[in-house]
């Protein structure tokens, strides 16, 4: 009898780092020889080498993909009576940087295939004191950015894009991130491009608001000691830099092994009765690749799946069970009371599986088996 199979978590962090230990190690060893912890060498190699693979003009670290949302809009200069489109269907950060200055949220519903904003819902969410769309590229697949920018650019909006989850995916060969005003990444540790604590930056190509990225992060100084506006402790740790500077290197593998765990996923479940995430973008069709930071899956015997997966050892995660607008913390900032169904209809549907670049063939199938069983 064979032992039986080990457990598969939802993302398995030590086995990317066992595959690369030996140069993030002497990464790790050579930074704290430097001693310059902080914006030390690794930091602006790491800047210089992230905005030439994403092809942008400006790439400025920071601490944490929340504070990169919260820098993006104090560098857009919104505050107080500026009104904000984002999706209900995200991470809570996305709206919380928008209450941190101040502003309100106002949701617009999601397209049910994609999960990301509905460019057809953004008119009836415009008022005169809109003034930026936070378009959410989540689970990895890239938003209908030409229906949103062709829509911001219309009403003089700025466009601030979340890239949390979906470092290296591109439309047409543009990188997200780099079609808006500025874009915002996590390299929180199981992103696709994570390191070994909280990290975030942002991009830009327009160079005055890459200044004032710049001196918010740092205190609002542009020379030592010298503040001229109220700013933040927002940095990057130089040991985290060298270690995002070796995991850049391979980042379009770590995204081409995740693609092919999705095309798997989809491969064997495509006869189970579930709604499989889109491979690629429905609007942009073969330019649009999703980076499959999450898989997630529709179905209406949640609570089944869930529980057949467990008994076999396998995770499996909800994100997100409840829509912002339904957020406590959330719900007292808006203004308008709204229900967004779609929204709320996947939140009571979706199931994430297990997904990273090392898990192999022989355990994606399964995992594929256990839900068949289920569903058969
Ligand atoms: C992870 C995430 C964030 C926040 O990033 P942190 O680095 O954890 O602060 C923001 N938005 C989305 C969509 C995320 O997934």
């Amino acid at each position: 009898m064979s032992a039986s199979p080990s457990p598969v978590p939802m993302v398995d962090l030590r086995q990317q780092y066992l595959s690369m230990k030996e140069s993030i190690d002497k990464a790790i060893a050579e930074s704290i020889d430097a001693t310059r912890f902080i914006m030390g060498p690794n930091v602006q190699a790491f800047e210089r080498e992230a905005a030439e693979y994403l092809g942008v003009k400006h790439a400025l670290s920071c601490a944490n993909g929340t504070d990169a949302l919260h820098l993006a809009l104090r560098a857009l200069g919104l505050g107080p009576g500026d009104e904000v489109i984002t999706t209900p269907f995200t991470f809570i950060a996305t709206a919380e940087a928008i209450a941190y200055v101040g502003a309100t949220p106002v949701f617009v519903d999601i397209d049910p295939n994609t999960f990301n904003i509905d460019p057809t819902a953004l008119p009836a969410a415009l008022s005169e004191r809109t003034r930026a769309i936070i378009p959410v590229h989540l689970f990895g697949l890239p938003c209908d950015m030409t229906a949103i920018a062709q829509f911001a650019s219309e009403h003089k909006l700025y466009v601030v894009e979340d890239c949390a989850q979906s470092f290296g995916a591109s439309v047409a060969s543009k990188q997200t991130g780099t079609m808006g005003d500025i874009g915002c990444y996590s390299f929180f540790p199981s992103k696709n491009l994570g390191c070994f604590g909280d990290g975030g930056m942002l991009v830009s190509n327009n160079d005055e608001l890459a200044e004032h990225i710049r001196v918010f992060r740092a205190h609002g100084s542009k020379v030592q000691y010298h503040h001229s506006v109220i700013g933040y402790n927002s940095r990057l740790d130089d040991i985290q830099a060298a270690i995002l500077r070796q995991k850049l290197a391979h980042i379009d593998t770590f995204n081409t092994q995740r693609l092919r765990v999705a095309t798997r996923y989809c491969k064997n479940l495509s006869d189970a009765n579930l709604q499989l995430p889109l491979l690629k973008s429905p609007v942009t069709q073969s330019a649009a690749t999703s980076v499959f930071h999450q898989f997630t899956l529709l179905t209406d015997r949640r609570a089944e799946l869930q529980q057949a997966l467990q008994q076999a050892d396998v995770a499996s995660a909800v994100y997100y069970p409840i829509p912002l607008h339904k957020q406590a913390a959330i719900a007292a900032h808006l203004t308008k009371a709204s229900h967004y169904p779609i929204a709320e209809s996947l939140s009571e549907r979706c199931l994430s599986l297990p997904i990273y670049p090392e898990l192999d063939d022989i355990t994606v199938d399964r995992i594929c088996a256990v839900i068949k069983s289920v569903l058969k």
